[in-house]
């Protein structure tokens, strides 16, 4: 039977674990928490999942969740004006619903469910020197710990990484109380609200450790005054702020925020960090090689909510390149391979996070604007977030916008 050792028990550590479980490998998880403290900790993300993600999912029969949480049948765009009116409104439907699971409450019961079956837990936070020790005595070992310490293995790939800076800030409120949506209260929905030159607030529903709940996720361009988060600890503050800040900018959200309160003390989460594609393959100081994995490797702004997403797309492609490779050696042509297959899918992601970063050019604009009167558009943008290889067809090339609505609109 064949060892292998993945370090990091997040999205892609867990369904990776699980699904080579159930393979009949020998998988020993190492994780710096136990599966209380996760539950017990702070939150993560905001980890609303697509239909191909979740599939992912359902597909190695750990989608314990689907029938709690929320189903987000639609995704919506918002553009304010410079009097905080909207300038632009639409909701897109999708063709298979969303979810958002908050991880303290999946990570921490996949994590249960992995002991449970039989696998090998191990709770200490790994540092390179146990991975140059633990790479001799396994057949394969997979980094999956995340943005942490240990991408510092992982050099960066400078052609693939246009950003060495964060390119926003991010503040993440959990909450209780928060009103529906007055435009379409009968369906779940992400609401997407770009404020130009200053950044977007992202409001979801999710299931989290005390129930249903909604997300309020502020992400503000670095300097300006979405950038107030830093060094708030309160998280009453926190969520204080985050109301004002809507209440400025997006006041249609604040409308149905005005009841809010934070789901738990940990229900509050900022930060920030610069996206980064990597070389998949570290070489430890005695020789010895590790893969990384989602995160480690290709880390993206949430700004298009595809992190975990790419996780889970991530751990089923490797998943199936384990498989597939039988017994033979996880040499590094076998790695350099296996990142490849899951870039073929990662790279589109990474094209269009970057882009949604950047100062939107005219056309793009346009193909926004156009969605708020053409119900197609708006269901295409909202199925892109579910495979953002189909932007290729109609996002980047303004002959490719302008060709894909005359399409729609007949001329
Ligand atoms: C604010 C915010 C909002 C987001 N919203 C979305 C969204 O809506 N949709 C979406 O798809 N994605 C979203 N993401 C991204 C998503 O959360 C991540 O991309 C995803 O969780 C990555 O999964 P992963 O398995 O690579 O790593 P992680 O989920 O980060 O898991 C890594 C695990 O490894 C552990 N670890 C770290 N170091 C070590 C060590 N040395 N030893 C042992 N264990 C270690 C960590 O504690 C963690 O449990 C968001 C991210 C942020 C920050």
């Amino acid at each position: 039977m064949r060892k292998i050792l993945i370090v990091g028990a997040g999205q892609s550590g867990l369904q990776l674990a699980l699904g080579l479980q159930s393979q009949g490998y020998e998988v020993t998880l190492m994780s710096n928490r136990t599966a209380d403290e996760i539950r017990a900790g702070r939150v993560m993300s905001t980890q609303c999942m697509f239909h191909t993600a979740l599939q992912h999912e359902r597909d190695l029969g750990i989608n314990f969740w689907e029938s709690q949480a929320p189903r987000i049948e639609g995704l919506g765009v918002s553009v304010a004006a410079p009097d905080s009116s909207r300038a632009v409104d639409w909701v897109g439907r999708l063709d298979g619903y969303a979810q958002s699971v908050d991880q303290r409450v999946k990570m921490a019961g996949w994590m249960e469910t992995f002991a449970q079956r039989g696998g090998q837990l191990v709770i200490h936070g790994a540092a390179v020197s146990d991975l140059d020790y633990f790479s001799r005595t396994y057949d394969l070992v997979l980094v999956s710990a995340g943005k942490g310490e240990l991408v510092s293995m992982f050099g960066r790939d400078a052609s693939r990484s246009p950003y060495s800076e964060p390119q926003r800030a991010l503040a993440v409120a959990y909450v209780h109380g928060l009103g529906p949506r007055p435009e379409h209260p009968d369906f779940d929905a992400v609401r997407c609200n770009l404020v130009p030159g200053v950044g977007e607030l992202f409001v979801m529903p999710t299931l989290t450790t005390s129930g249903r709940a909604d997300i309020l996720f502020w992400e503000g361009v670095p300097g300006g005054p979405l950038d107030v988060f830093q060094g708030v600890k309160d998280p009453s503050e926190h969520l204080a702020l985050t109301l004002e800040l809507m209440e400025k900018y997006t006041p249609w959200e604040y409308a149905r925020a005005t009841r809010v309160e934070l789901t738990d003390a940990n229900g509050t989460l900022s930060g920030r960090y610069a996206p980064t594609v990597r070389n998949p393959v570290g070489r430890l100081p005695g020789g010895g090689l590790v893969l990384g994995v989602a995160d480690v490797v290709v880390a993206n702004d949430p700004i298009t909510g595809q992190g975990s997403n790419s996780a889970a797309k991530c751990a089923a492609s490797y998943l199936a390149s384990i498989v597939e490779h039988g017994d033979q050696p996880f040499d590094e042509t076998w790695m350099r391979g296996t990142f490849d297959r899951y870039w073929d899918t990662a790279q589109h992601v990474t094209k269009w996070t970057n882009a949604m970063l950047g100062v939107p050019p005219e056309h793009v604009l346009g193909l926004i604007g156009a969605a708020g009167e053409l119900q197609p558009v708006a269901d295409r943008f909202a199925n892109g977030f579910n495979n953002p290889a189909d932007f290729e067809d109609f996002f980047y090339d303004p002959e490719k916008t302008a060709a894909y609505l005359a399409s729609v609109t007949g001329a």
